[in-house]
């Protein structure tokens, strides 16, 4: 765990119930419901859950960057900065232009997809530099070099390569640099790992690490990767058919989950501390997000569901000192 989580109250963005919806052949798939959460400034919140369970469609709508056909139908993201606020829902085409890379950076998943293949990383940070205003060239060379050893690689050579020579992790750090190019205060990084292999993902989080304790933002580490999130994580909030049904300290969600998801989740991946238990993967699949289940969404695949939770939706409710459950019977949930 980071030591770079201040003090609590001191929010970096402040989620609100927020919705949204796009449309399908099928109907209107409500990818995130009614999502309300606080990043902290200086902390590393991971964002977990099943793929398909809406947590990039919330990375893409904090910074609005959802597809055309998406709509925000509710809510409110607010974003602080040295004491003021911006409502990021409110901000027109030329305020969130400047949001996006100065304040709050989302690095995708995917890095040979999100390089231009056809200039040399050099270009890539210069061309970002000046589309914001960093017109003098040698400051943001002697800035690329600067990040680009933060994240562990030479800048004589990266420099002068073009994406495709390049290995996968290299590009992912050149991303990772990209970002920081800003100085954002809070960066979203999107299944960071997922293309790398085990040594390189590894290479990669304790890039992330060192750069937390080297520079001052905020994280929102997006991941079906438990392991990843248990590592780099300061809290974790467990995502299930676009909803938060548990957030909390790294420590409460991995030794005491108080929703039967975030336990089915934890169950799913070996540990190689604590008691051996045997691995259990999650019986059925995740729900059609076009009609979600009545009540409680996960109430089809869990092994505690009643008829309460077949027909009411339970919310968020303190279930720890820094832990919240949406479950109604989250005092039976043992580990
Ligand atoms: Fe399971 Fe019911 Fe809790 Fe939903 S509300 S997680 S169905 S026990």
């Amino acid at each position: 765990m980071s030591e770079g989580v201040k003090a609590a109250g001191e929010p970096a963005l402040l989620v609100e119930d927020l919705w949204v919806e796009y449309p399908a052949r099928r109907g209107v798939v409500k990818a995130v419901r009614g999502v309300s959460f606080e990043l902290r400034r200086g902390e590393t919140l991971a964002l977990i859950g099943e793929s398909g369970s809406g947590k990039t469609t919330l990375g893409l709508a904090l910074v609005r960057l959802l597809p055309k056909a998406a709509r925000i139908k509710q809510g409110r993201i607010m974003y602080y900065r040295n004491g003021s606020s911006q409502d990021v829902l409110a901000l027109n085409a030329e305020e969130l232009r400047r949001f996006r890379w100065q304040e709050c950076a989302m690095v995708f998943q995917g890095a040979q997809n999100a390089l231009n293949p056809v200039l040399r990383i050099e270009a890539q940070f210069l061309d970002t530099a000046r589309a914001h205003g960093m017109a003098n060239a040698n400051a943001v060379r002697e800035r690329t070099i600067e990040l680009l050893k933060m994240v562990q690689l030479d800048p004589q050579r990266v420099m002068h390569s073009f994406p495709h020579e390049l290995s996968g992790g290299m590009r992912q750090r050149v991303l990772i640099a990209l970002g920081l190019l800003l100085q954002p205060q809070v960066i979203i990084l999107d299944e960071p790992t997922t293309a790398l292999d085990i040594l390189t993902q590894r290479s990669v989080i304790e890039v992330l690490r060192r750069l937390r304790t080297q520079l001052d933002f905020s994280l929102i580490f997006i991941s079906h990767d438990l392991s990843l999130a248990a590592e780099l994580a300061d809290r974790v909030a467990t995502v299930y058919a676009g909803a938060i049904v548990e957030i909390g300290s790294v420590y409460d969600i991995f030794e005491r989950p108080r929703h039967p998801y975030t336990l089915a989740l934890t169950r799913s991946v070996p540990t190689v501390t604590g008691e051996m238990h045997p691995l259990a993967s999650i019986p059925g699949s995740p729900p059609d997000l076009i009609n979600p289940p009545l009540g409680c969404a996960f109430h089809p695949r869990c092994p505690y569901a009643t008829d309460q939770c077949r027909s009411q939706e339970p919310r968020l409710e303190r279930v720890g000192d820094d832990q919240l459950a949406a479950c109604w019977h989250w005092q039976e949930v043992k580990p």
